[in-house]
């Protein structure tokens, strides 16, 4: 990440190519109405409120182009400036922060929640939805905490045991948002690994799914990065993972198909041997 501060701007808003004094501008909202600003301070051009009167329409960044593409289409007339461009050497594939962008955090969250809600055409300030934007804020955290966790520490307490046989642990209830439309969807994880040695307690496999489900999450990806965590960290002969999910987004609205989803990730013995993926799966409940 590259900051770029006042000073960067101004001396951006200083080279030869840029609307000089006298000029028109028009920002693109939200980051090109600060760089209008600061041409009217450093270069004196002239702020105005509709685009059509703009001899520039200014923004802070050109990213993909695509920005800058829909507004030249509709206001031929005009050129478009910006003090960075994505196609410089220099910035190119680097993350810029503006002053604007910095110190905010939760506030801007809570900003963007609200304008969130306002563009259903809700009231704000109806009573009740005042404090809705922090708490949908804060719910969200709560709901992707996951991203915090670590599954090696949560695997790390391990115990020598003999037993060389499959260790499942059914119907561990978990709660996701898929990240397709951030809305919920829920069920039932099995687990389940053939011990080769060494043994975990069984709430660690409860945590394990929940350090995964509290993210924004695809049912098959999170099936896979179960059975692959647990491989990894705990090298048994085999693992199997099957999730059953309903997701909210499916009956709430398109298609309005209220199914049940269910995915299933198997890795070595669990995967190869016959006899134990017969064994797991018929413990999961089958596919
Ligand atoms: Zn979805």
């Amino acid at each position: 990440m590259r900051q770029i501060t006042w000073n960067d701007i101004e001396r951006q808003c200083k080279r030869g190519d840029v609307p000089g004094t006298g000029r028109t501008v028009f920002g693109v909202p939200r980051g090109g109405t600060h760089i209008a600003q600061a041409l009217n301070s450093f270069n004196s051009c002239l702020l105005v409120d509709d685009p059509e009167a703009a001899e520039f329409i200014v923004d802070d960044l050109i990213d993909s182009g695509r920005t800058r593409a829909r507004w030249m289409d509709r206001f031929p007339r005009a050129d478009f400036w910006a003090p960075y461009d994505k196609k410089e050497r220099e910035f190119a594939g680097v993350w810029l922060e503006f002053p604007w962008e910095r110190h905010t955090g939760e506030l801007a969250a809570e900003d963007s929640a609200a304008r969130l809600i306002q563009a259903l055409g809700v009231d704000i300030n109806a009573q009740g939805l005042q404090e809705t934007p922090d708490r949908l804020v804060r719910a969200l955290k709560e709901m992707t905490v996951g991203y915090k966790g670590d599954p090696k520490e949560i695997l790390s307490k391990r115990f020598e045991a003999s037993y060389d046989e499959m260790v499942v642990v059914r119907d561990i209830e978990f709660y996701s948002l898929c990240e397709h439309h951030l809305l919920p969807f829920h069920g039932k994880a099995t687990v389940g690994y053939i011990a080769n040695g060494q043994v975990v307690g069984l709430s660690k496999l409860g945590r394990l799914v929940d350090c995964y489900a509290r993210r924004l999450q695809l049912q098959e990806r999170m099936t896979m990065q179960i059975a692959q965590a647990i491989q990894k960290h705990l090298e048994p002969a085999g693992v199997g993972c099957v999730v059953r999910a309903r997701h909210l987004c499916m009956a709430m609205r398109g298609a309005k198909c209220p199914a049940e989803m269910v995915t299933s990730s198997l890795i070595g013995l669990m995967r190869e041997d016959g006899k134990a993926r017969e064994e797991f799966m018929a413990l999961a409940g089958g596919l």
